[in-house]
């Protein structure tokens, strides 16, 4: 990942000028790469014949052990579930491992990921050996959320921000990875320009889940499910997939409304159908800016499952004689 190249190149040079920090924060948004970096940092100090320009050779018995994730002076600090909070004893285990001379006679790397997971006691216990490192020991901190951190966390480490690489780079990238062009774009955006994630919504974008919900949707409209369920469960997955579908969807039955051709997928067809003869094309407008308005405003903090639960309530709706036109067919 070639974005990532400058970031180590300046901290393989610290490295050779001795000034190679004891902690480092790594911050950037979702998807950009930190994790990566981390490790290639790691496998650089742990490796036994690293290159001049500090990468792991690959081949000796350290990196044999980091390819299979065994390296004992490679410590990873996570919750022990995802989305969960990093907690004190957690903490208190990892510091006792740092003191431990490295088993290699080398570093000791740990990588705390997410670190804004610490909760406040787990926070507290990781300031010691902040203030007092062990040589030879790396700590790196990695978060997109930076100032989650007790300030007294961040000023004790060297801080080092990702930035998303430019957008041809990232999409080179993407295309190297089997994306085409259109998709690698698409995704891109959808990602914020962090090609990690790009990479993370296009493989999750399978025709299971997009069929799902497009039946789920057909279901809410037909009254046979529930709305406020419904958003609640897209809430609960990460929303963001499903609106853009949704968008996509409501984009194809307009233009199909307005004389166009039927959506070229035939169960988006066939799921779609009802919709486009009963709803007036004014309300599939409104509906169309809502999720536009939605998907903007996705990551501002906003209450997203009130947010959901609206659309909801009001796609619903739009099957309702009562606030659509009236003498429909099919009611
Ligand atoms: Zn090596």
């Amino acid at each position: 990942m070639k974005w990532l190249q400058p970031y180590l190149e300046r901290l393989n040079r610290a490295r050779q000028q001795g000034r190679m920090p004891h902690a480092l924060l790594i911050s950037g948004q979702d998807g950009v790469g930190k994790r990566i970096l981390a490790e290639q940092l790691a496998h650089g100090l742990l490796c036994e014949r690293p290159t001049a320009d500090g990468q792991a050779c690959g081949q000796c018995t350290a990196c044999v052990w980091l390819r299979a994730g065994t390296h004992p002076d490679l410590l990873w600090l996570e919750p022990e579930e995802p989305g969960k909070a990093i907690k004190v004893d957690q903490v208190r285990a990892l510091t006792g491992e740092l003191c431990m001379t490295s088993h290699a006679g080398r570093h000791k790397v740990a990588i705390v990921q997410p670190a804004d997971a610490m909760n406040k006691n787990a926070a507290n216990g990781l300031l010691k050996t902040l203030e007092e490192p062990t040589d030879n020991t790396l700590l790196a901190l990695l978060s997109a959320l930076p100032g989650r951190l007790p300030a007294t966390i961040r000023s004790r480490c060297q801080q080092l921000q990702i930035a998303p690489p430019d957008d041809l780079t990232a999409r080179q990238w993407l295309q190297g990875q089997g994306l085409d062009s259109t998709k690698a774009t698409r995704y891109l955006q959808l990602a914020n320009g962090a090609p990690l994630k790009a990479q993370q919504l296009a493989e999750t974008d399978s025709a299971a889940a997009r069929a799902h919900r497009l039946q789920q949707l057909l279901a809410v409209f037909k009254g046979s499910q529930d709305p406020i369920e419904t958003a609640r469960e897209w809430a609960d997955a990460g929303e963001r997939q499903s609106l853009d579908w949704w968008q996509a969807w409501l984009q194809d039955v307009i233009r199909w409304q307005q004389g166009g051709k039927p959506p070229h997928e035939a169960e988006v067809a066939q799921n779609l159908q009802q919709v486009m003869q009963t709803v007036d094309g004014r309300q599939l407008f409104d509906m169309l800016d809502q999720i536009f308005n939605a998907l903007n405003s996705l990551g501002s903090g906003l209450n997203r499952q009130l947010m959901m639960e609206e659309l909801m309530i009001f796609w619903a709706k739009l099957a309702d004689p009562a606030s659509c036109r009236t003498g429909l067919a099919g009611r």
